[in-house]
């Protein structure tokens, strides 16, 4: 022991043992770091703010030490005294977080949807009764959650200013904001290139470089906090910022903005330190939030002023000074109308001034004047992109596909007078979808091309793609064009691939249109389980994205790849490498008319100037976005020719996806239902499940067959294996567990509520199983979001193993077994009492039924008093524990490691060795 002692040293600080700083060996580490002083183990813990060692995991255990003079048991009043504490600690928090909650979800959004409403009915006696209004209790929960969506807008809004100002100052203002240099300043749109300017944004504006490095610590620190006082700040840099870049126009103005801001974000990040969410919040307990709720209802109010009250007024003015009233009146959405025409009379206004600032030389109204511009006309770019544009799709999508739902513009217009506001939302919906799909086809599409055929599209994957720059850089017209050409693709798509292919069936094949798309009440197939079979089995295969992805892909390759041989276009749709094996023919026919490579589409010609500032765009940042290949005979006609071959496959495309998988379903389907009708979903859903399995398999068969016989026998053999294996499990776990669980739900909750004592319940098996998938979900799901457990375990080990490793005897015996025995348990008991023993008693038969109707829910009730009644003992223990510690503790002592084999003989785990 004492030659042991000598060469031990403490792991921290290297010293070794004394007798009043002893050495312990807390974890199962061992060697040179076996052993810590106390001191300087709580002292680390302290510091990693761990509670376990970092090398063995091993938790580190501290024996409580008492004061001698404690009583074994603690005094009656310390344990009144300590509960009356407690209570008191528990009753302050509620009052603050009452406090907090009253403040944030009931002054904060009431104040801001009474001023919204004073400002908007537009007298001035509104105004005047404003604090009584703010007091009044009518309509106390409507009005919270109107003003919480108006908080909200004025919370995006602010956010996105400053992001836009982030873009600005990153990206540099457009030329014609920066052009101090430049002679003649009215030129303000027209002048410059954009092009130019698009592409060499960085390097054309050395004004605004300099505050650049300085803005992304004050960003940061905006970012995260934005309802509170920080927002007054967050404009000032930019204030700033642009008078002093516009006031002076040499470097030393510069230098001294950019202390400015240094001094600026000095101050956020000492006030970022302090400030967290919960302290922003109020919820660390302290009322400095009081604060914050006074700085968001005014910014709020502010916000609502400038960017609501302002331009609804200068718009509504206008449009009844030129006498569109019923117009907009009549569109059922005139508070909207009326602030975009306002919005755009402020752009206007705003161009106007610009421009007279200019003339008269104003640079700092100037300046200013145009950044408001830009600030107006991002946001009406992005209301036309984010919401017209979807919302012209949409409607337009519905108008071409009436008739395939058997209805009528008539109608149409009836639903919209009901609910304009519902039929906007979900034309908007379907027009978002439908532009997302395309979108996501056209990123397919520029996989398998060549670099440069889609060179008029753009490309949302290319890192230096930035919308909002655009829409600060590029000039109002621009927009506009490529707005016009975007519907008119988009409007020409869906009437190639829905409008017109709906003809042709109508036309071919009468009795097939329309969909059937209404519910029937009195269908044979319960919804139901059809619903469940539409949402557990078909929405995931169908959503097995990257199999699904893959495939569309390999037939847009092929149908490439078929075209460009056809039309002799190869090396115009897929580039030149890849056909380096297969191109001597083609080169034959090529290098006689057009010798050497023609980098020059010739539609280029015709774009060229978006073309140019994409081109600019796309080699500023590295990859290359086009390359060369060679132009066959007669080019054009040959584009012509491949465009029409295109319009032709997608109309058969959007033929066979219309017609087959309804037409499959409907088939599959009367078998089951007979003739009735069902609605339409489900058939599509049956049919297009039916069509992926059996492309599914077809595509497996041919991936299996060059490689022999004997190996197809073996894989069919696994697969056989394998699916039988995943068939009994799924019995188990999607059949059995359901059922029970579906009929233990009916039998505890449902029949006693919905069932009177004098009726009998019938039981519905495959509606219980329904309820019970639906249970056994939910559960599952809960289970993996909680703590861990046995049950959490097993289901992960179940989820990582999957289909393939799928291991039968484990998913039985850990977790079908158990499951299915505690379900049949729980069933099987309660009924033994209720029918096998209570009648051996002798009760009446009246009390017998009692019995076996009740004892589901009472049991559940018992279980769950005893689940409560243990916890509280629980809490009650802890707080013994806690008022012992605060009375009584006078130190604690680390617990030594004790290998369990080795402490065989000293039972409990905490066993301190005395030194
Ligand atoms: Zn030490
Ligand atoms: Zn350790």
């Amino acid at each position: 022991m004492e030659t042991a002692d000598e060469a031990d040293i403490c792991r921290v600080c290297r010293s070794e043992g004394t007798p009043d700083k002893p050495l312990y060996h807390p974890c199962v580490c061992t060697g040179s770091i076996k052993f810590i002083h106390q001191e300087c183990l709580v002292q680390w813990l302290k510091h990693s703010r761990k509670e376990y060692c970092e090398l063995c995991k091993h938790r580190f255990a501290f024996t409580p030490i008492y004061s001698p003079d404690m009583p074994p048991r603690l005094p009656i009043q310390d344990i009144c005294a300590g509960l009356l504490t407690s209570v008191g600690t528990a009753i302050r928090y509620w009052f603050h977080y009452t406090l907090v909650a009253f403040a944030w979800l009931g002054v904060v959004p009431l104040t801001a949807c009474r001023i919204y409403k004073c400002l908007f009915t537009g007298s001035v006696s509104s105004l005047l009764t404003l604090p009584l209004d703010m007091l009044s209790t009518e309509n106390l929960l409507a009005d919270c959650l109107q003003g919480c969506f108006v908080v909200t807008c004025s919370l995006c809004a602010f956010i996105s200013l400053v992001w836009l100002r982030e873009q600005i100052v990153h990206g540099g203002p457009p030329l014609w904001l920066e052009h101090h240099q430049q002679p003649q300043p009215n030129a303000a749109g027209q002048q410059p290139n954009e092009a130019a300017g698009a592409g060499q944004g960085a390097a054309d504006d050395p004004p605004a470089a300099p505050p650049a490095p300085a803005a992304p610590p004050a960003h940061n620190e905006a970012e995260p906090e934005p309802p509170d006082g920080l927002p007054e700040q967050g404009e000032e840099p930019e204030l700033d910022n642009e008078e002093e870049g516009a006031a002076a126009e040499d470097a030393d103005a510069n230098n001294g903005a950019q202390d400015d801001m240094n001094w600026n974000a000095l101050e956020w990040d000492r006030a970022a330190e302090e400030l967290t969410w919960e302290r922003m919040l109020g919820l660390d307990g302290s009322l400095v939030f009081l604060e914050h709720v006074f700085w968001v209802v005014s910014l709020n109010t502010l916000f609502i002023l400038v960017f609501a009250f302002c331009p609804y007024h200068i718009g509504h003015f206008s449009v009844v000074g030129l006498g569109f009233e019923e117009y907009v009146q009549a569109s059922h959405f005139e508070g909207l109308i009326t602030t975009i025409v306002g919005y755009i009379l402020l752009a206007m206004t705003l161009i106007l001034c610009h421009g007279f600032a200019a003339l008269v030389r104003f640079q700092r109204s100037r300046r200013l004047l145009g950044v408001c511009y830009i600030v107006v006309k991002v946001s009406l770019l992005v209301v036309v992109e984010i919401g017209v544009f979807p919302l012209i799709c949409g409607w337009w999508l519905d108008i071409c596909s009436l008739e395939m739902f058997d209805a009528s513009l008539k109608d149409r217009e009836l639903s919209f007078k009901s609910a304009p506001g519902t039929t906007m939302f979900l034309h908007w919906l379907v027009g978002m979808v439908y532009v997302f799909y395309f979108a996501s086809f056209i990123l397919l599409l520029r996989e398998v091309l060549r670099p440069g055929v889609l060179w008029f599209l753009r490309n949302l994957n290319d890192p230096d793609f930035n919308p909002v720059q655009e829409m600060i850089h590029l000039p109002i017209y621009r927009h506009l064009r490529r707005f016009i050409l975007s519907v008119v693709v988009f409007g020409s798509i869906v009437l190639l691939m829905l409008w017109l292919p709906i003809r042709m069936i109508k036309v071919f094949l009468p009795a097939f249109l329309p969909y059937n798309v209404l519910l029937y009440s009195d269908a044979p197939v319960s919804e139901l389980s059809l619903e469940l079979l539409l949402l557990q089995v078909v929405l995931p295969a169908l959503l097995e994205q990257g199999h699904t992805r893959q495939w569309l892909k390999g037939l847009v390759r092929t149908w490439t790849v078929s075209a460009g041989y056809l039309l002799d276009l190869h090396s115009y749709l897929l580039g030149e490498q890849e056909d380096n094996e297969a191109n001597q023919p083609v080169n034959n026919n090529n290098n006689n008319p057009a010798p050497g490579h023609h980098n020059n589409n010739p539609a280029h010609v015709v774009g060229e100037g978006l073309h140019a500032a994409h081109q600019a765009i796309l080699q500023q940042g590295g990859p290359i976005g086009f390359q060369p290949y060679q132009r066959p005979l007669r080019f054009p006609f040959r584009i012509v020719l491949l465009i029409g071959f295109m319009c032709v496959t997608l109309l058969v495309a959007s033929l066979v996806c219309l017609t087959l998988p309804v037409f499959a379903g409907r088939w599959l389907m009367s078998f089951w239902t007979g003739s009735s009708k069902i609605h339409e979903l489900y058939t599509a859903a049956c049919g297009l499940y039916v069509c992926w399995l059996s492309i599914r398999g077809a595509t497996v068969l041919l991936a299996w067959m060059p490689q022999g016989r004997t190996i197809i026998m073996i894989k069919v053999q696994e697969w056989t294996l394998m699916i039988l294996k995943t068939l009994v499990v799924a019995l188990l776990v999607a059949g059995v567990i359901p059922l029970l669980l579906g009929l233990l739900f009916e039998l505890v909750i449902v029949a006693p509520l919905r069932v009177p004592l004098d009726q009998t319940p019938l039981f519905y098996p495959w509606q219980d199983w329904a309820l019970g998938v639906l249970h056994a979900k939910i559960i599952a799901a809960i289970t993996l979001m909680g703590p861990q457990w046995w049950l959490k375990s097993v289901i992960e080990q179940v989820y990582a193993n999957g289909i393939r490793n799928i291991d039968l005897h484990f998913i039985i015996r850990k977790l079908a077994a158990p499951v299915i025995s505690v379900l049949l348990l729980s069933l099987c008991v309660p009924y033994v009492i209720a029918a096998g023993v209570v009648p051996t008693v002798g009760v009446t038969p009246e009390m017998q039924i009692l019995i076996q109707r009740r004892i589901y829910p009472f049991l559940l009730m018992v279980v769950s008093i005893i689940g409560i009644l243990s916890f509280q003992i629980r809490q009650f223990k802890r707080l013994y524990e806690h008022i012992k510690n605060d009375k009584y503790l006078v130190g604690q002592r680390l617990v030594n490691y004790e290998r369990k084999a080795r402490g065989a003989s000293s039972v409990p785990p905490p066993n301190p060795i005395p030194e």
